[in-house]
């Protein structure tokens, strides 16, 4: 099976793929996580990503592709896998299905997380206050500035992906904000029961 997940930070994405992984036996192919590993690692791909990531602005389209079409031809991800923080623009959306296409393959399914934007502030601050009571580590643009520049990123540039799936006919909108495990179900269903 394979899956994109769509929705604004905060949305639950994250949490979410983690169900559907453990479910289907698919992997969770995440941009945000493999650039933050990047930027851990010290690699070029980090330290060109690093201060545009702290700000909360997108990395440059290609160096995201570039990271999805090694990671979804990969054999771990034969089985299928689920695309979270990515497409975020049009153009990427529009590359992801020539890198498809290319592969002989095809996408089951657009999932849309739809949340309140004050409840994503919420969530996130909330994100950071668990975090800072288990002592771990906040992320870098898990602050107030750098959210407002996620959020108009999102709406600027990652709204648009919707409406592009949605003309596809391939988009499926779930209620972000209900309890974790309805949301869970309600992916289920959109998806079909599907594997
Ligand atoms: P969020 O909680 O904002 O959804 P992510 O973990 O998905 O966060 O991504 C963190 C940051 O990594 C983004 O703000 C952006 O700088 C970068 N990033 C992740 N995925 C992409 C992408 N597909 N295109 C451009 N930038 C990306």
């Amino acid at each position: 099976m394979r899956l994109v997940l769509l929705g604004a930070p905060g949305a639950g994405k994250g949490t979410q793929a983690t169900r559907l992984v453990a479910k289907h036996s698919i992997v969770q192919l995440s941009t945000g996580d493999m650039l933050r590993a990047a930027v851990t690692a010290g690699t070029p791909l980090g330290a060109q990503a690093k201060e545009i990531m702290n700000r909360g602005e997108l990395v440059p389209d290609q160096l995201v592709i570039d990271l999805i079409d090694q990671r979804i031809g990969a054999s771990d991800a034969a089985h299928g896998f689920i695309l979270d923080g990515f497409p975020r623009t049009v153009a990427q959306a529009r590359t992801l299905d020539t890198l498809l296409t290319k592969r002989n393959m095809k996408l089951d399914a657009v999932v849309e997380l739809v949340v309140d934007e004050n409840e994503l502030l919420k969530r996130v601050e909330n994100r950071v206050r668990e975090t800072l009571k288990a002592g771990g580590v906040v992320r870098a643009d898990d602050n107030p500035e750098s959210l407002k520049t996620r959020l108009d990123a999102y709406r600027k540039l990652t709204a648009p992906v919707s409406a592009y799936y949605a003309q596809k006919g391939d988009l499926k909108q779930v209620d972000g904000m209900a309890p974790i495990d309805d949301v869970t179900l309600a992916i289920d269903k959109a998806i079909g029961g599907r594997v």
